[in-house]
């Protein structure tokens, strides 16, 4: 039997030591133990957040996590910019569209980024809208928005700014401080390289002063009482720790490597993997300077969507490799493959030649070798990762 190699754009495979470290025997979340823990990681997220505002972990997933920021800092009928790339931008405006907020989309087409002068625009046209939601890296399309041209814009009028980056966090270059993000939410099953589970949201000093006086219904994710409890290194309800335990193994991996070698890993992962696509004559959905170094979107290599079906499922039984489809209007229009958190250069190279051999093996490519091959080439076309701007 094979083992699968799991490229789709999270959950990511998991290291053995982080295996090793969540199967720990449990502890009381009241005790000694556990308050190192919490202790620890939070100030892990802190350094790989670059950010000194609390971190607050929620049992749940990336969506909890977006939910929290809609009900923390809105109050209903309020009105509110959400900026849609994709289905996870349209996840957190429907979010907003459930608890009542007066939601103003700025959708923009797949595969393309958020352009700052329109968030300006609707700003400047309605002077009411006090915070913005915005996608740092958009994994349905593979997209990654220039953030510290979008933060500029709305600190610069004096919003509140909310930012998902569920699936750039810890692998994409970010400074939470420096962009003033007021509310950041990643997820554990993404760059952290831990299973899913822990929603991990980072609170300015000014998202808990718009908390205080938001009038949203809220109860398991009440940023204040949370804060009470995390204070004093414990959590309101029971928490995570199995998957904890796995982040603190993950936090402790990135530490060793260092953020921005982390940074660079990826930024020469992505490069190397659209090179290779590229090479054999597939299309990249996402729009020139804004692809993503964590996940690369591809147009089917056929127009029928069962022959990319059979394409996926070939990869997968034969070969092991679980590639992701596509979501909502793009399912069975684009295939996607995760490079974010345990991947490397040898990674690559293995799901480039596999998807080569499985596009030969269904019928839809005659040559192999061009895709690896690029990708060598994009290997030694070392850059240092962008170090992320700051916001005056
Ligand atoms: N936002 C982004 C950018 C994501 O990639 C995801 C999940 O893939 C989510 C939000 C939702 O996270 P979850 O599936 O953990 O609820």
């Amino acid at each position: 039997m094979i083992e699968q190699q799991l490229r789709v754009p999270g959950p990511t495979p998991l290291p053995s030591r982080v295996v090793r470290a969540g199967s720990r025997p449990m502890i009381n979340h009241r005790g000694p133990e556990f308050a190192a823990l919490l202790e620890e990681l939070v100030n892990g997220f802190r350094w790989a957040l670059r950010t000194r505002n609390d971190v607050l972990l929620f049992p749940a997933s990336g969506t909890g996590g977006l939910e929290a920021a809609v009900v923390n800092v809105l109050d209903p009928g309020e009105r509110a910019l959400f900026c849609v790339m994709g289905s996870f931008g349209e996840r957190w405006a429907a979010i907003g569209d459930a608890y009542g907020a007066d939601v103003v989309r700025l959708t923009v087409p797949a595969g393309e980024p958020i352009d700052p002068e329109d968030v300006d625009r609707i700003l400047a046209e309605h002077g009411d809208i006090r915070t913005v939601f915005v996608t740092h890296n958009e994994t349905s399309t593979g997209v990654v928005n220039d953030l510290p041209a979008i933060a500029a814009v709305v600190k610069s009028r004096g919003k509140l700014l909310c930012v998902d980056s569920v699936s750039g966090a810890s692998c994409l270059p970010l400074d939470n401080d420096a962009l003033r993000v007021d509310v950041l939410v990643t997820g554990s099953q993404k760059g952290w390289m831990a299973p899913p589970g822990v929603a991990i949201v980072a609170v300015s000093p000014d998202a808990y002063a718009r908390a205080d006086i938001a009038r949203i219904p809220r109860f398991y994710f009440d940023f204040a009482r949370e804060k009470k409890y995390q204070d004093r290194n414990q959590t309101f309800t029971t928490p995570a720790v199995s998957v904890m335990y796995a982040l603190q193994e993950g936090i402790a991996m990135l530490r060793e490597e260092g953020l921005e070698n982390v940074w660079r890993r990826h930024a020469r992962v992505g490069r190397m993997v659209r090179a290779g696509i590229e090479a054999i004559g597939l299309r990249l959905l996402a729009a020139d300077g804004h692809r993503s170094d964590t996940v690369t979107a591809v147009h089917a290599p056929t127009d029928t969507p069962e022959r990319l079906k059979e394409l996926l499922a070939h990869l997968r039984t034969r070969y092991g490799l679980v590639l992701a489809g596509g979501q909502g209007d793009l399912q069975g229009k684009i295939f996607r493959i995760g490079h974010l958190g345990m991947i490397d250069e040898s990674d690559v190279y293995s799901v480039l030649s596999l998807l080569e051999q499985g596009l030969a093996d269904v019928g839809l490519q005659t040559r192999i070798g061009l895709a690896t091959a690029a990708a060598q080439a994009a290997a030694r076309t070392d850059i240092p990762a962008a170090e992320p701007a700051a916001v005056g």
